[in-house]
């Protein structure tokens, strides 16, 4: 039984009190948590108010149920009886009635693109739009076309016309045992995290982002392949290949038959999250609370978390789909002791806390080695051109708000020679709190461009170091830059109040110095007013620009 108090929730320190792109979300009355909607979805109480049955929607129809206690609300083309959940929404009852009688799919998209709806608002699916008669295309149809990645003349002129970037394209060819896919990005600054790659069943997906949009091959391939397939990449051309091995050795008369968008760019904001299954290979103590989780992605998956974005986690709950994100990190903070005996790229690692009231580490902790959970591909807007000629890192986490630091440390005292100094201030409550402590410690030591500091918000009489939360005075004397003029970046992660302490701004000069900034996290969109307080502004008023910080937040 999941253990979940049912007094205010969300928790007062809770992530679930900000939503993405910083949107406050109100208190919700008793006994109206998410568990206790999940409790609900499964009591058997007819939620549409149809006894089960699915109907299909006509504009006019959905138009008429705008009312609180009468509410549809269509999301990609499917309808939704949203009465029911009223009290149960974490951003409020207003905020849902926005959508009332519509199409709620774009304001859904903009807040919370990553919730699992289906799966949380299944038993209040009163059923699809009508669709209007037009010629559907028939991807069954094209089964028997040879696929060569060439679109018609014609259609590649519209989508050039109508989309930002250049149109990618695709091509393949074969010797006896092998077959390469080979992209054509028309990108140059293309890497191994560019291309994510899974081959489950019948279906073959790649995905690259080109820009703000999403190129997907998707084919039910001819022949069957072996299970493990190498990747390329040739960065100056930015040509990806995918070198998939025959499992016999038989000419392909064609590549096999496209399946739902393939060969389409796809704006980010309109792509649902890809998930595959990942085995729990160990999970390891690294604090009273945290524990050190390390995933393997199927054989036939490619996919290396970029620096700096994180994954969502997802796992049946009492049946319903639960999605929570996390920040991968390198298994230490070594290099050399980085996945010693493992293959690289097949492990993805995470340092979870557990929250023994929470909703979904409990269950994750609960999870034995060999068991699966369905990871998302990555998202997240941290560029690692940040790091271009940097010399002067400063890092600020509190509590597992460390987790993106662990990459960018790794990253930034391997990778860049202009660098001169990192600093990390990290906040815990606790000594026992500190993640990582005496690799820190070591790495410091070995490394002397580096220097952590520990803060402690309740330390025991015998803590001698720094205590208290962040502010104006440790911040000051924290970020002494090496030269005046030096490349700065300043990354911020940990609890929402931590960066997002409630100073509000007061003048709009203020605001628009501040425009370009962008929150990393579940949030995908610049900085909006509210958010630019707390950590902001005192880094502000110690004259660091909007181009030097980068924030992680919920
Ligand atoms: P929740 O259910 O959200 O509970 C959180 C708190 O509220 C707990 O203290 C819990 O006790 C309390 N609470 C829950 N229900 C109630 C109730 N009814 N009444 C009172 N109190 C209640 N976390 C990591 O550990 N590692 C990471 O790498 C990481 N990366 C992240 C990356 C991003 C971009 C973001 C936004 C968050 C990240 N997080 C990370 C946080 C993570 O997503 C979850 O929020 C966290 O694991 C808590 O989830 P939960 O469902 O277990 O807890
Ligand atoms: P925690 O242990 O509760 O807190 C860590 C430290 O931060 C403590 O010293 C705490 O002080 C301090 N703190 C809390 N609120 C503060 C505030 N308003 N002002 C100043 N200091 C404050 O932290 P946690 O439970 O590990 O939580 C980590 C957070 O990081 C989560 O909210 C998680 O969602 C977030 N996170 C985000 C990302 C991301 O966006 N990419 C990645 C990882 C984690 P007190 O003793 O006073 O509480």
């Amino acid at each position: 039984m999941l253990n979940v108090p049912s007094q205010s929730f969300p928790a007062p320190r809770s992530q679930q009190r900000v939503a993405a792109g910083g949107r406050s979300k109100v208190p919700l009355k008793q006994g109206r948590s998410l568990m206790d909607w999940i409790r609900l979805t499964k009591s058997g109480k007819d939620l549409t108010g149809l006894k089960g049955r699915l109907i299909e929607v006509t504009e006019e129809e959905l138009k008429k149920h705008n009312k609180k206690d009468d509410c549809w609300v269509c999301i990609r083309g499917f309808v939704y009886n949203v009465s029911p959940y009223m009290e149960y929404h974490p951003g409020g009852e207003d905020e849902l009635m926005r959508a009332a009688g519509s199409d709620g799919t774009e304001l859904f998209d903009q807040v919370h693109r990553w919730v699992n709806y289906e799966s949380m608002l299944k038993e209040c699916l009163v059923g699809r739009m009508a669709v209007k008669p037009t010629v559907l295309k028939d991807y069954r149809e094209e089964e028997k076309k040879v696929l060569n990645g060439m679109l018609p003349k014609s259609q590649v002129t519209e989508t050039l016309a109508k989309e930002g970037p250049s149109y990618p394209s695709y091509d393949w060819f074969q010797t006896d045992s092998l077959v390469t896919i080979a992209i054509y990005t028309k990108q140059k600054d293309i890497n191994l995290d560019s291309i994510i790659v899974d081959h489950q069943d019948d279906s073959f997906r790649a995905e690259t982002i080109i820009k703000d949009h999403l190129y997907l091959i998707h084919i039910g391939l001819s022949h069957e392949v072996q299970e493990d397939f190498s990747v390329r990449v040739i960065e100056s051309v930015g040509k990806i290949e995918i070198v998939l091995k025959k499992k016999e050795n038989t000419s392909w008369n064609f590549l096999g038959h496209p399946l739902e968008n393939h060969h389409s760019l796809i704006p980010r904001k309109d792509t649902g999250l890809y998930y595959r299954k990942c085995q729990l290979i160990s999970k390891e103590d690294v604090t009273h609370d945290t524990r050190l989780f390390c995933l393997m992605l199927p054989p036939s998956t490619h996919l290396q978390v970029p620096i700096g974005q994180h994954v969502y986690l997802r796992l049946p709950i009492t049946g319903t789909e639960i999605v929570k994100p996390y920040t991968p990190i390198s298994g230490s903070l070594f290099s050399e002791f980085k996945e010693p005996v493992l293959p690289n790229n097949k492990y993805i690692y995470f340092l979870i806390k557990i929250y023994p009231t929470g909703l979904f580490t409990p269950e994750l902790d609960r999870l034995q080695i060999g068991d699966f959970v369905s990871v998302s591909s990555p998202e997240g807007n941290f560029k690692i051109s940040a790091f271009q000629e940097l010399e002067d890192l400063f890092l600020l986490a509190a509590g597992t708000g460390f987790t993106p630091m662990v990459k960018i440390l790794n990253y930034a005292l391997t990778d860049i020679p202009t660098l001169r100094k990192v600093k990390l201030m990290f906040f815990n409550k606790t000594e026992d709190d500190i993640i990582w402590r005496s690799q820190l410690e070591k790495l410091a030591f070995k490394d002397k461009r580096l220097d952590v500091e520990f803060v402690l918000s309740a330390p025991t009489s015998e803590w001698n170091g720094k205590q208290g939360h962040i502010s104006p005075a440790l911040l000051s004397e924290f970020f002494k830059r090496n030269l005046d003029k030096s490349k700065v970046l300043v990354c911020i992660c940990g609890p929402v109040p931590f960066t997002e302490q409630g100073i509000r701004l007061e003048c709009s000069g203020t605001i628009s110095a501040h425009r370009n900034l962008h929150l990393l996290g579940s949030s995908n969109s610049p900085a909006s007013a509210s958010q630019i307080t707390g950590t902001y502004r005192l880094l502000h008023d110690l004259n660091f620009s909007k181009n030097e910080i980068h924030s992680f937040t919920a």
